[in-house]
């Protein structure tokens, strides 16, 4: 078996593994039945691919996706593995080679779409499959919103086929993970792989709305021209916003779940291939994604729950390279999500449950210290330090106490017998008689007036972070009025404080983008893009295909001088190294002169360095040591041969392809030492 570190720097271009990396790697090339739950970014997809290229035979991979397989295939392909994939969007020829691949037994990995599994089972018993690696593998539970009913033939398949099989999936609760284990594994445990949630180059941010379309389109100008996605709660709104996103000279697209298959596809491959486009989106949008450089993620209205949050705003910066978040919330966001639940048809512990997670996401919405710290802490991880990247720690909020505040608008709340909303009892509260004050006599509450020490919009902000920490509830049977929860009475008895936010209206927006790159290397950044979107575009390939962001960075910030250089930078493996390298050192350092093929493939080794000596050796003795003698030299594949053998004796050095006796006489000695020398 390769080593795989060796692998994962020649194929991949990678330095080291990611967390978990390593050992689930281990694991399934060892054909350990294995299941793996990383968060999205994390790297799973090297988990199996990895795996498949140390192992003998054909590596199947199950995936729901058939825009993700051909991202993956063609990523894979440009790195030089025998990669296909067997869709229902395949063409006959592309089917054809698949299966001249399988039969040929040169296919390395071959991406299975669920549908197929049936279809393909004869062909794969005939195959010579050594592993079956499942995408997505939350999809065989009945019970979760992504159930594929194919999926339920993948059991069948590793039992048919007697293979080892390897499980991956960002979202698995105990339940889903339970019933993986018994669908895919027949009910025997398989090896557990659970990596942390964290994502730290994700910065989170929360913003009260406040002209929620001014702040959306001020975040968007502060990031023109990188990709993103913007969700909205409404189909209307993706189409609204993409409207004034496209007055201000973004390029953007709505995407939702009305349009027809065939448009949204045309946005999905327009999000993939451009290199800065928005996307207005529902939560539709999903699970297709599989961008790796999308640099901001921002709602337009709050997301359901604390996971739907983590899971949105995660499609963000998979690349690890730094990705921006912000996500608006309103007391109207609050009654709505509260009102969606009640009027559900889930039982009632269910939805009790979902008012949780909404709460939790509420929570972290008022949170009053670093929001990671919260928001992993609720997946259950600790978090020993403030994290540096999220809007609270960029900056504390201002608090104080509202244990007052707070008595007196609950007392409202319930002198008015919580038949009221917000307007009504700020109304009271500051003492202003409107009519509907007046007719209903509630100016005469003693109420009435208590909180003129707030203005009526310090008084929204203060009801919308009691609704955050639950103290009072929209009542779902009468929309808009204010129902106090059982939260509430200690801090109504006086037994307990609480603490308020007291900036959150005022907070100036963050400025600009956080630079990606150091001011003097920012033209360098923009022309390596721009060379990456031209063979992106010649190739009909998405540009992160080419490079990744993460790549480039590297580049424009280590300006690599030759191809032993670039063959260093994170993401630039030999196959890419030797299609793309010269390229992006041109940009990087002016024309170069043409390298042999012969030396380009061993760049970066070992052996290019004692090429490169060699050559000059053989330089040097052209015409002979006395310089009188008749030019000679050898071919670039013959120097190859000896940089990469290193041979120690003459007699080794002679079985060098292409070197006569009189090469040999000429160069021998010379060569010897520079071997010698490594
Ligand atoms: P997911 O877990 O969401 O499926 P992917 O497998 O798509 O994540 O990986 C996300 C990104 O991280 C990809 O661009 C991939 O190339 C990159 N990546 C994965 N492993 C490493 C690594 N060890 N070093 C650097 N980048 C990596
Ligand atoms: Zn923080």
């Amino acid at each position: 078996m390769t080593d795989a570190q060796s692998l994962l720097r020649s194929i991949f271009g990678f330095d080291g593994f990611r967390p978990g990396q390593a050992e689930i790697v281990a694991a399934v090339a060892e054909g350990e039945p294995v299941l793996a739950i990383m968060p999205t970014g994390g790297g799973k997809s090297l988990c199996y691919q990895l795996p498949a290229l140390m192992r003998d035979g054909l590596t199947l991979v199950v995936s729901p996706l058939i825009a993700l397989m051909r991202d993956q295939v063609r990523s894979l392909r440009e790195a030089g593995v025998a990669a296909g994939a067997l869709t229902s969007a395949n063409t006959d020829e592309e089917t054809q080679a698949v299966f001249r691949g399988i039969e040929e037994r040169s296919l390395k990995i071959l991406y299975l779409a669920p549908e197929r599994l049936g279809s393909a089972a004869g062909v794969l018993r005939r195959a010579d499959v050594g592993l079956i690696a499942v995408d997505e593998a939350h999809c065989v539970s009945q019970w979760g919103h992504d159930f594929r009913p194919d999926y339920l033939r993948i059991g069948e398949l590793r039992r048919s086929l007697g293979v080892p099989l390897a499980a991956f999936t960002a979202t698995a609760d105990a339940e889903t993970r339970a019933e993986i284990v018994t669908r895919l594994f027949d009910g025997a445990e398989p090896r557990m792989f659970l990596q942390g949630f964290d994502r730290p180059n994700i910065h989170l941010a929360f913003r009260p709305k406040d002209k929620p379309r001014a702040q959306i389109l001020a975040f968007a100008a502060a990031r023109k021209g990188q990709p993103g996605i913007v969700y909205c709660g409404t189909r209307a709104k993706t189409e609204s916003l993409a409207d004034a996103l496209g007055r201000e000279g973004h390029a953007v697209a709505a995407y939702h779940g009305g349009m027809e298959a065939g448009e949204r596809r045309a946005v999905e491959e327009r999000f993939a291939i451009e290199d800065g486009l928005i996307v207005c989106a529902t939560v539709a949008f999903g699970m297709g994604v599989d961008k790796p450089d999308i640099r901001w993620v921002a709602h337009a209205d709050l997301p359901k729950s604390i996971e739907s949050y983590y899971q949105e705003i995660g499609r963000a910066g998979r690349d690890g390279a730094p990705a921006e978040t912000m996500t608006l919330y309103g007391p109207d966001d609050i009654r709505l999500r509260r009102s969606q639940i009640d009027e559900g048809t889930a039982p009632p512990e269910r939805k009790a449950a979902d008012h949780g997670r909404l709460n939790a996401l509420l929570g972290l919405a008022e949170a009053l210290g670093c929001r990671r710290r919260k928001l992993l802490g609720y997946f259950g991880e600790a978090v020993a330090e403030p994290c540096g990247n999220c809007d609270l720690c960029d900056r504390a909020p201002e608090t104080f106490d509202g244990t007052e505040a707070v008595r007196m608008a609950l007392s409202a709340c319930l002198r008015t017998e919580e038949r009221f909303g917000t307007g009504h009892l700020i109304d009271i509260l500051v003492g202003k008689a409107t009519a509907k004050v007046t007719e209903r006599g509630h100016d005469g509450l003693p109420t009435f007036g208590v909180g003129r020490a707030y203005q009526p919009r310090q008084w929204q902000a203060i009801f919308r972070q009691m609704m955050g920490h639950d103290l009072v509830r929209p009542d779902p049977e009468r929309f808009g009025a204010l129902r106090m929860t059982g939260a509430a009475r200690p801090i109504l008895r006086g037994e307990a404080a609480i603490e308020l936010r007291r900036d959150v209206l005022s907070a100036p927006d963050r400025p600009v983008a956080k630079q990606m790159v150091a001011d003097e290397d920012a033209p360098l950044l923009s022309a390596l893009k721009a060379k990456r979107r031209a063979l992106a575009e010649a190739a009909r390939v998405p540009a992160y295909v080419i490079f990744t962001d993460r790549s480039l960075i590297e580049m424009a910030e280590r300006r690599p001088g030759s191809l032993d250089e670039m063959a260093g930078i994170s993401g630039v493996g030999a196959t890419k190294l030797e299609r793309y390298g010269r390229a992006f050192l041109e940009v990087i350092a002016g024309p170069q002169d043409e390298t042999h093929p012969a030396r380009r493939k061993i760049a970066g080794s070992a052996a290019g360095g004692i090429y490169d000596r060699l050559a000059e050796a053989q330089a040097r003795l052209t015409r002979g040591a006395d310089g009188t003698g008749k030019p000679m030299s050898c071919t670039a594949s013959t120097l190859r041969w000896i940089a990469e053998r290193r041979p120690g004796t003459q007699d080794a050095l002679s079985r060098a392809p292409g070197l006569s006796a009189a090469k040999l006489d000429r160069f021998g000695e010379a060569f010897l030492e520079v071997c010698r020398a490594g």
